[in-house]
């Protein structure tokens, strides 16, 4: 089966010129997918299409007036190229990946040298490949419906576009603009592309449907793209132009090939100037961690001083050697795991989903989490109501979620219309009885068994007998909440990340007596409210909690045995850790650090050795950045930004004296424990594979995605060499024992990876 059409459209005579010859409209339409994708099928299909319009104009007359290129897709013009084919051919030699890269920007240069002019009709997702298609196009007419995104992201996966991308762009939009966009890899609207140059014409759209998208799953809608508007105004657009041939002015689409096919005009001070402040800005951003987005900048400025067809060879031969580098690869893993989960959390298994939507929430705790939880369902459209036992804190709390719910991203500020709009969803109920109509109740209260096991108690004698009950405990076994309730099968964890707004994981945690449908409806709400859900069985920490907790209590460890602070610090931010695990103390706060270090001891006792030095801490009423004290000082956070952590003398003397050399690299000691506990969290089964570790480590502690996840970055080292590391650890205690797995895996030479699911 084809994965694109041709059809014939006339023509609009407009009056006093008539243009002659009919229009080719090459329509993408990716058999069995909702998406376009650019693999070698669909690639080998435009080529041969361009050979049949181009033989059409040869023997027609009149010949062809010009080709239009669009989607059948709804909501999709291209979602970019066949990231499963670049999978499979990440060893290829450079030579052939430069091959590549050259034969898709000479099929695609095709657009920009036939004899008749050329218009991409964009409506709807049009990134990488995809946009690199439309670029080299003459003239780009899209839709503003807000589904109509245009991206470069290629620098996001480790790479930059190689089909051209580079190359056209800064000649459309003028450097600088094309530098944003290609070492940024952001999503510009319609509208902004407009504004840019990006795309030479608008078509207004009606007001946005609920129409699938890319992401829905749902086969594609038919349609007859000819007949689409953004079809029509660019088969007008190749009239207008056409109309212009016989014109001096304004330029014709002959006159923009030629300016576009040499180089930039820009001056040496201009270049100069250009990248000195955008690599500063890259830099900024990478901390050099991502090679990509700077080895594109070189190229832009490079390419910029050269003719098309040479920039287009450097194109090539740059994107080499980012193809199939660690950082590609590990990027490339994070890519599938969240493609992974997405497509996991689609569809209804049981087919009672759908039957029971969660549409009101109940929040129970108006304090930090029970704020973030209610406004992330409030922006979604599900009506809250929030309860708490003081008053004040409910009112505050009120208040709170709806300016939470109505932050406008792009103003850095509170939207009044959306305000206004978004307190209609919240209500503030004076007891749990008041809550007696909502689907689920989320129990955000404090960290107290019994507290939360009489609330829960209270709840599920108040609400319907389908209503989900919910706990976001962070330490508090599920089972054991579970005791007492008469419908456990109706209870879960539901555990969200501070702050809400920000982190995008939820562990879903399956209690011993969980039902099926009770976790299948809670992951179903999660994706709704646009976070990742992965399910995790019960267990102590459940899974980001255990796996965090070593990390973080080595670190303690280590601040205990007389290591400097920063030194720790700076070791894990090295290894690329959005921040050191004792500034992350210090923001979690070093009394709550205590309690789950002793919740943990309790249920780990081999491995989870108490750190001095928290007890310490606390006892000098060192609480972290509450207080502004903890390992560090903090004075007052300034322009709405963080406070710095700074040297503290009076933190640093309650550590021991250093007695002797410290045993290992602090990155393996930090690291190392994570690893081993993460093998036994899967032996426990408490998720069930490797993948829903490196997503959850990912998206729950910011584990840097240039690593590919844990196991990803454990397999970079290889398990027989992660053994020998821990050799000279092992006197430090039963933290630093190699599992039966990693042994297994260093026996028989196997990648943490190497499992059938992995490669799916
Ligand atoms: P918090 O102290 O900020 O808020 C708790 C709120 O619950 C307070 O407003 C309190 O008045 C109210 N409350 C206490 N007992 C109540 C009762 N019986 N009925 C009604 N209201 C009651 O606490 P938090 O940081 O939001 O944590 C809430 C829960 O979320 C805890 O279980 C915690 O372990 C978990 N959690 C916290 C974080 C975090 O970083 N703060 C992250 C994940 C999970």
């Amino acid at each position: 089966m084809k994965a694109t059409r041709l059809e014939w459209t006339d023509v609009p005579g407009d009056g006093a010129r008539r243009v002659e010859g009919r229009v080719a409209v090459l329509v993408l339409d990716l058999p069995g997918k909702s998406a376009n994708l650019l693999g070698s099928a669909m690639l080998a299909d435009i080529a041969e299409r361009l050979d049949q319009v181009d033989a059409a104009h040869q023997s027609a007359d009149p010949p062809v007036a010009g080709l239009v290129i669009a989607s059948a897709k709804a909501g999709v013009f291209v979602a970019g190229a066949d990231l499963t084919e670049f999978i499979a051919g990440l060893d290829r030699p450079a030579d052939e990946v430069v091959a590549t890269c050259r034969r898709g920007q000479t099929l695609f240069a095709r657009l920009a040298s036939c004899d008749y002019p050329t218009v991409a009709a964009i409506d709807g997702v049009c990134v990488g490949g995809g946009l690199e298609l439309a670029v080299w196009c003459d003239r780009r007419v899209a839709t503003d419906s807000p589904k109509t995104q245009l991206a470069f992201p290629e620098v996001k996966l480790g790479l930059m576009p190689g089909w051209g991308g580079t190359v056209r762009t800064p000649r459309l939009v003028g450097l600088g603009n094309a530098v944003e966009l290609v070492t940024g890899g952001e999503n510009v609207s319609a509208n902004e592309a407009y504004r840019l140059g990006l795309v030479d014409d608008l078509v207004a759209v009606e007001a946005p449907t609920d129409s699938p998208t890319a992401d829905d799953g749902l086969p594609p809608l038919p349609m007859d793209a000819a007949e689409s508007a953004v079809v029509q105004a660019a088969v007008r657009l190749v009239a207008a132009e056409r109309g212009r041939d016989t014109e001096d002015s304004p330029p014709s689409w002959r006159a923009d090939r030629e300016r576009l096919a040499g180089p930039i005009r820009q001056s040496d001070t201009e270049l100069m100037f250009l990248g000195a402040t955008a690599s500063a800005v890259i830099h900024q951003k990478t901390k050099g961690d991502y090679p990509a987005p700077m080895a594109a900048l070189e190229v832009l400025l490079e390419g910029a001083t050269r003719d098309s067809e040479a920039a287009c060879e450097l194109e090539a031969a740059s994107f080499a050697p980012l193809f199939g580098s660690p950082e590609n690869r590990a990027l490339l893993n994070v890519f599938f795991l969240t493609d992974r989960a997405k497509r996991e959390s689609r569809g209804p298994k049981s087919g009672r989903r759908s039957d029971a939507p969660i549409d009101r929430v109940g929040v129970v705790g108006a304090g930090i989490m029970g704020r973030g939880i209610a406004a992330a369902n409030v922006r979604r459209g599900v009506a809250v109501g929030l309860c708490d036992s003081r008053a004040d804190a409910l009112r505050d709390g009120v208040e709170a979620v709806v300016r939470e719910a109505a932050y406008n991203r792009a103003t850095k500020g509170v939207d009044a219309d959306l305000a206004i709009e978004r307190s209609a969803l919240v209500a503030a109920a004076s007891g749990v009885d008041r809550l007696d109509g909502v689907d689920l109740l989320v129990e955000a209260i404090v960290e107290n068994a019994d507290a939360k096991r009489s609330l829960l108690a209270e709840a599920e004698r108040a609400l319907g007998p389908d209503a989900i009950l919910a706990s976001n405990t962070s330490t508090i076994p599920i089972t054991s909440l579970a005791h007492g309730l008469e419908r456990p099968e109706r209870f879960a964890g539901l555990h969200f990340f501070n702050p809400v707004r920000k982190m995008p994981l939820v562990e879903v945690i399956r209690g011993a007596q969980t039902s099926a449908e009770t976790v299948e409806r809670l992951v179903a709400h999660v994706r709704r409210l646009g976070k990742t859900p992965v399910v995790v069985n019960d267990g102590p920490g459940f899974l980001v909690n255990r796996l965090l907790l070593p990390y973080m209590n080595e670190a303690a460890l280590l601040a205990t045995a007389g290591v400097p602070f920063r030194e720790i610090d700076r070791a894990a931010k090295s290894f690329g850790m959005p921040m050191g695990p004792l500034e992350l103390h210090d923001v979690v706060g070093l009394d709550t650090c205590l309690h789950a270090g002793r919740v943990m001891h309790g249920a780990l006792p081999d491995r989870v050795v108490p750190a001095a030095i928290l007890d310490r801490l606390v006892e000098a009423g060192r609480l972290g950045q509450k207080n502004g004290k903890g390992f560090y000082n903090y004075g007052p956070s300034t322009k709405g930004k963080p406070p710095r952590p700074q040297h503290s003398a009076e933190a640093a003397v309650l550590a021991d004296e250093p007695s002797s050399a410290i045993e290992g690299e602090l990155a393996d000691r930090l690291l190392l424990p994570m690893l081993l506990e993460a093998t036994r969290a899967i032996e426990d089964g408490i998720v069930r594979d490797v993948r829903d570790v490196d997503l959850a480590l990912v998206l729950g502690i910011g584990f840097p995605p240039f690593r590919g996840g844990l196991f990803h970055w454990a397999d970079t080292l290889g398990a027989a060499a992660i053994v020998e590391r821990l050799e000279p650890l092992c006197s430090l205690g039963a933290r630093f024992e190699p599992t039966e797995t990693l042994h297994r895996h260093a026996r028989e030479g196997r990648a943490f990876y190497d499992t059938p699911e992995a490669h799916r």
